[in-house]
């Protein structure tokens, strides 16, 4: 039985304006994958992996929809064409229920009123295929950042930089090198540094669902980013869980 994790929290109004756009934005770490055409699944399943985002991969609509309702997607690739239950009602049904991750279709043809009955169903873009899985990866960031109220591409914190782009990470111009788990750990607590993320959260946003999420294994990969970002960046509130620390805001 998988557990249901309640919404994470919405960015702390309290921190100002011009402190949150000076930070960070979303750097969206679990996508799920919706798409029945195996070739497709495959080569997007590949790209985002290799963009450093946890995937799940579906080829049915139930399947889809039990996964979108009861995980936590930072982002979702939608076919519409799907066997058992198509794209548009999964998405239409994601929309009444009030979740608001965002949602990228594919649709099969070129052909607009697919188009429209997707975006007015609650889609947030398209692409139609054949796509150049160059454009898929561009859309899904412009998606995220939007859905966080950013507009810059880089992600920072003090002089700690995350460019979701290139999956570079660097501290003060140099270059760090992270797995694909300390790589969403990290981008993670990033994106909500204003507040402390539990241990919990944490899991159901780095692994895949097939993935072992023992939340021990968050503490390990805290315990290795320390080592490379330095331990007084990532702070431990008891009992709690974890929060960024800008080590300039810290020094004054
Ligand atoms: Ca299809």
């Amino acid at each position: 039985m998988r557990r249901v994790y309640a919404q994470p929290p919405e960015r702390n109004l309290n921190v100002p304006k011009r402190l949150q756009e000076s930070f960070c934005y979303n750097r969206p770490v679990r996508i799920l994958v919706a798409e029945d055409e195996a070739r497709i699944a495959r080569q997007l399943t590949t790209a985002l992996e290799a963009a450093g985002y946890a995937v799940d991969t579906v080829q049915d609509g139930e399947r889809a929809d039990f996964l979108a309702r009861t995980s936590h997607y930072d982002a979702v690739v939608l076919d519409l064409g799907l066997p058992r239950l198509d794209g548009l009602t999964a998405l239409r049904g994601w929309r009444e229920q009030g979740l608001k991750m965002p949602v990228l279709i594919l649709t099969a043809r070129a052909s607009w009123h697919e188009k429209v009955l997707g975006i007015d169903g609650g889609a947030d873009d398209y692409v139609s295929k054949p796509f150049q899985i160059e454009e898929v990866l561009a859309r899904l960031r412009a998606l995220i950042r939007r859905s966080s109220g950013q507009a810059a591409p880089l992600l920072q914190c003090g002089d700690l930089a995350l460019d979701p782009r290139s999956s570079r990470t660097t501290i003060a111009g140099a270059e760090l090198r992270l797995t694909s788990h300390e790589f969403r750990v990290l981008s993670y607590l990033m994106h909500h540094r204003d507040r402390v993320v539990s241990q919990h959260e944490l899991s159901a946003h780095i692994y895949a669902e097939d993935a072992d999420r023992d939340s021990n294994t968050v503490e390990v990969f805290i315990a290795r980013l320390r080592r490379k970002v330095g331990a007084r960046r990532i702070e431990t509130v008891r009992g709690l869980g974890y929060r960024m620390v800008t080590l300039e805001a810290k020094a004054r």
